[in-house]
């Protein structure tokens, strides 16, 4: 069940928010203590789904200061006007007292971090007489989220157990799936009334939390931070296109080998790595492609039966976009194809051209670092004014020249893009480039970064589920998220 947690300042915000919230959850938390003069028989009389009231003090993370038997008296008279649930603090249950048809809630917080004691606090609701308990505690590292649920798979009473924090928002998403009674969301964004919350319309529509099951096939991408990345987005919507029972989630991740030890627990079926994680994790991998050994940096994890097997599809996707519109057999093969760039994209990309067997070279701003660079791979190498000398069928720009703010600025000088040429840009916001813009001005064909973040995603998808990805759905999802930003 998802239950919308409503921190409506007024009556009147309030009524209308259960409205709204009626309509998007299926039950509805009341936060008295975020209500200025707070009345209960409204609430009642206007539901259409069933409400919980809590008036939660500051010393649990509430926003009631005043007088606490009056804090409760307001939880009684709920009760009375017939609230279906009551959440009281596991402190102060033994002054509830008379609650008739209401059942209650036994809570807990901490905000500070996950206790040792969490089955003893859960015993401890318990014998307090809770028809459910609710357990709430502050994730500092991901894998703490474990521990919560390793308890609410084996629980003697309903119990809602989640953990807070960016680290802990995965038990929001699979609380559920492990049996807790509900995971609280938010109407809106900005609305929280505790860390972590996401919004009802994302718990819904994009992680299908109601719909999960102990059959549900586990992906997700570590990083840090997570919020930003897009890759939820993409690979659920590519999920529920396919009908395939699995969700994809965002893992906050500070300790990469702590993660992938622990997780295995979980059998996550398949991981996106990405920043500051691709390097690091290779030495948790049981096996990693060859593409993997020679980048040095990888971003995909294949769950093979237990063995975590790391691919580097940053490097795949790229090629797959310039390969796509090049078509016919091996059509790198022989290319003369110039990179501008040495960081850590160039890295990905050089060894693949190399491996379709392209002639290539880097130029890159610092010298020194396309030298090095070349010197791996095994191929050319220049400063980037080399560009106006040199020529070449396909031309890479894997700098950030050109990326978001600085959209008038581009790599290379309009009069080298001829006619025919294949330009390629792996900066993705804008999606288009002023260096796209040139080239295609100039009769050459484009291939843009966006189409390379969808292919790294496609190959994934690909790598994971054996089947074909929803590419379309995939590429909408991307543009749609990027032109929101
Ligand atoms: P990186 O490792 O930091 O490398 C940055 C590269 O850009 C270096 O070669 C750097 O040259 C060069 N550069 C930066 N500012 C420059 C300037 N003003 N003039 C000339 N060269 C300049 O970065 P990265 O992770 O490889 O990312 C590079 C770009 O690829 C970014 O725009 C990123 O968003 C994009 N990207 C796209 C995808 C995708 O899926 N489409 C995936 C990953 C990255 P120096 O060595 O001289 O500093």
């Amino acid at each position: 069940m998802i239950c919308a947690s409503l921190t409506s300042p007024t009556m009147q915000t309030a009524l209308a928010d259960m409205k709204k919230a009626c309509e998007a959850a299926d039950i509805v938390e009341i936060r008295l203590d975020y209500i200025d003069s707070p009345a209960v028989k409204p609430f009642v009389e206007n539901r259409t789904k069933p409400i919980i009231a809590t008036n939660r003090p500051t010393r649990e993370g509430g926003k009631y200061e005043g007088d606490e038997k009056k804090r409760i008296a307001l939880l009684r008279e709920a009760a009375a006007a017939g609230f279906d649930y009551i959440d009281i603090e596991l402190d102060s249950v033994e002054r509830l007292g008379e609650h008739g048809a209401s059942k209650v809630i036994v809570s807990y917080h901490n905000f500070k971090q996950m206790p040792d004691n969490l089955r003893e606090i859960h015993e401890q609701i318990v014998a307090a007489g809770a028809d459910i308990a609710k357990l709430a505690v502050m994730a500092t590292d991901i894998c703490d989220t474990l521990r919560m649920f390793d308890l609410l798979r084996d629980v003697s009473i309903p119990t809602i157990g989640l953990c807070m924090g960016e680290e802990g928002v995965i038990t929001r998403i699979l609380g559920p799936r492990f049996g807790s009674f509900l995971s609280f969301g938010t109407l809106a964004e900005g609305k929280q009334s505790a860390p972590g919350q996401i919004p009802i319309r994302d718990m819904r529509g994009l992680y299908r939390v109601n719909d999960l099951d102990a059959e549900t096939k586990l992906y997700g991408v570590i990083a840090n931070p997570v919020a930003h990345s897009m890759s939820p987005a993409i690979h659920n919507a590519a999920f529920q296109e396919k009908g395939i029972n699995a969700v994809y989630l965002p893992l906050k991740v500070a300790d990469v080998r702590r993660f992938v030890a622990e997780f295995k627990k979980l059998d996550m079926q398949g991981y996106s790595v990405t920043i500051p994680h691709k390097v690091d994790v290779i030495d948790v991998m049981d096996e990693v492609d060859e593409f993997v050994s020679d980048i040095g940096a990888m971003n995909t994890v294949v769950n093979r039966d237990g063995r975590l097997c790391g691919y580097n599809t940053d490097c795949l996707g790229a090629l797959r976009a310039i390969e796509n519109v090049m078509g016919g057999e091996e059509p790198l093969k022989g290319k003369r194809v110039v990179m501008l760039g040495a960081g850590g994209t160039s890295r990905a990309i050089g060894y693949g051209i190399k491996a379709r067997g392209g002639k290539l070279t880097i130029l890159n701003r610092t010298v020194s670092k396309a030298e090095k660079l070349a010197g791996e791979i095994g191929c050319e190498w220049g400063p980037l004014d080399r560009l106006t000398e040199i020529e070449f069928d396909v031309l890479l720009n894997t700098t950030s020249v050109g990326m978001h703010p600085n959209v008038d600025d581009t790599p290379a000088p309009t009069d080298v893009l001829k006619e025919g040429m294949i330009v390629f840009d792996a900066v993705y916001n804008p999606m288009e480039t002023r260096l796209l813009r040139e080239a295609t001005e100039r009769g050459c064909v484009t291939v843009s970064g966006v189409d390379m973040f969808v292919n790294q995603a496609v190959a994934q998808f690909e790598m994971w589920t054996e089947t074909d990805a929803p590419v379309e759905r995939m590429r909408q999802v991307v543009v749609e998220r990027l032109k929101v930003r």
